[in-house]
């Protein structure tokens, strides 16, 4: 079976923002012959044609029509898989610079999500994300990264700390501030900005910059077996999906087939670009115009749709095996991780677990269960949050990982196989 890793790092090195991520995937669907739609401009759909929609430059959702729509005779309804494009980092304020005592400079940055903040210490960092600028008389937006390792946030030495060992409870404001230089290069930080993005420094109006680890991935192991990275959560499904996608052609022609990748899942998904906004059942709605369908065939459709939410899950750690729930836990190249929780923060239930391991069983590829030791909280991912916009079935995977929200996470290159595999198996069903 294809492992795709060295592609997975390709898009993952590449991918230092959902920016980034998000221009990637309409660059790899663009190829592959979908045709990009905008918002604010009339659809023109029509059977057999492939498309994709970016929301605010961070979100992106692709659709295959299939080539035997018609009106009279629609397909069964949808068949969407949908993951995140963001991952916790730490995202520059509007004016960054803070030079200390006149002789460093330092940047001024706040937490995007929910990282493990001892993690981001010591590695080489850098920025990127999007800049808005004025171009003649228009507002144009433009991405940046700044491929060099410009800055670091340094520990304090042990020796200043001699308890540091025993746990440390790190301030955001005064501990996660990276060191950029010498304070003489204050006032450069929108030159900088500016030189990467081929504007002029005051031309640039608005910005949405990000710190981000700079280490590219890796793989670990005795024989290889591992794959450490930044932002495998939750790239590593994104990529999956894409690559399941594209694969997959148009599908069996029994369904239009979906990619959505949302942005701003890790700080609650309620922005407009989010799972918690309209964005999937605006364009919906437009392919149900756009294909001219009957609001009762339309409703009928989705009542017939499956939605696969694909994030990361937790894998036993191998020093914490008591932090995982006595059965329902996985590991890693283990397979598929199929998600379930009691209160439904996980959108599975026993029918939609149930054609997850009939695809996997079709697929030929392994499944695991996760649930949370039920005196933990967990996380929460997109399935339930979407499912308040449009309702279907759903189920809610992952692909089992170590260290989830560390700056460098670990997950089993044998699962990255497996998940392309099954969500083929979905899209040509
Ligand atoms: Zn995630």
């Amino acid at each position: 079976m294809k492992d795709y890793i060295d592609s997975l790092f390709q898009f993952i090195d590449s991918s230092p923002t959902c920016y980034q991520a998000v221009e990637q995937l309409g660059n790899r669907l663009a190829l592959a012959g979908y045709q990009e739609r905008f918002e604010k401009e009339p659809w023109k759909i029509e059977a057999g044609g492939k498309y994709y929609v970016k929301r605010s430059d961070s979100s992106l959702i692709a659709f295959s029509i299939p080539q035997s729509f018609c009106r009279e005779l629609p397909v069964k309804g949808f068949h969407i898989v949908a993951a995140h494009s963001d991952s916790p980092c730490f995202k520059l304020k509007e004016k960054p610079e803070l030079a200390v005592e006149n002789h460093y400079l330092k940047w001024n940055v706040e937490k995007y999500g929910g990282m493990i903040l001892s993690t981001w210490l010591d590695r080489p960092l850098s920025v990127a994300g999007r800049v808005v600028v004025r171009s003649r008389n228009e507002l144009v937006t433009k991405l940046v990264n700044i491929e060099r390792d410009i800055a670091v946030i340094p520990n304090v030495a042990i020796h200043m700390n001699r308890d540091m060992n025993k746990g440390v409870e790190y301030n955001p404001q005064t501990d996660m501030q990276p060191l950029v230089g010498s304070a003489m290069h204050k006032d450069g930080y929108l030159k900088l900005l500016a030189k990467e993005a081929g504007v002029e420094a005051d031309d640039i109006l608005g910005q949405d910059i990000f710190l981000y680890n700079r280490d590219q991935c890796k793989r670990a192991g005795l024989e290889g077996e591992w794959i450490c990275g930044p932002r495998l959560d939750d790239l590593e499904c994104v990529y999956g999906a894409l690559e399941a996608l594209l694969q997959s052609d148009s599908g069996s022609g029994n369904y239009i087939n979906m990619l959505a990748v949302f942005d701003n899942e890790e700080v609650g998904s309620g922005t407009k670009q989010g799972a918690d906004s309209t964005f999937l059942g605006d364009v919906l709605a437009r392919i149900r115009t756009g294909l001219q369908m009957e609001e009762e065939a339309y409703r009928c459709m989705l009542a017939d749709s499956f939605l696969i939410s694909a994030d990361n899950a937790h894998a036993l750690h191998p020093n914490h095996p008591e932090k995982a729930d006595p059965e329902n836990k996985p590991y890693l190249n283990e397979g598929i991780v199929i998600k379930y929780h009691g209160s439904q923060r996980y959108a599975t239930d026993a029918y939609s677990a149930a054609v997850m391991k009939d695809i996997c069983r079709e697929a030929e590829v392994p499944y695991q269960v996760y649930a949370n030791r039920s005196d933990m909280v967990g996380g929460s991912t997109l399935g339930n949050i979407l499912m308040a916009q449009v309702s279907m079935n759903t189920v809610d995977i992952g692909l089992p990982q170590l260290a989830m929200h560390s700056a460098y996470e670990t997950a089993g290159a044998k699962d990255v196989g497996y998940l392309v595999r099954a969500l083929q198996t979905f899209y040509c069903r």
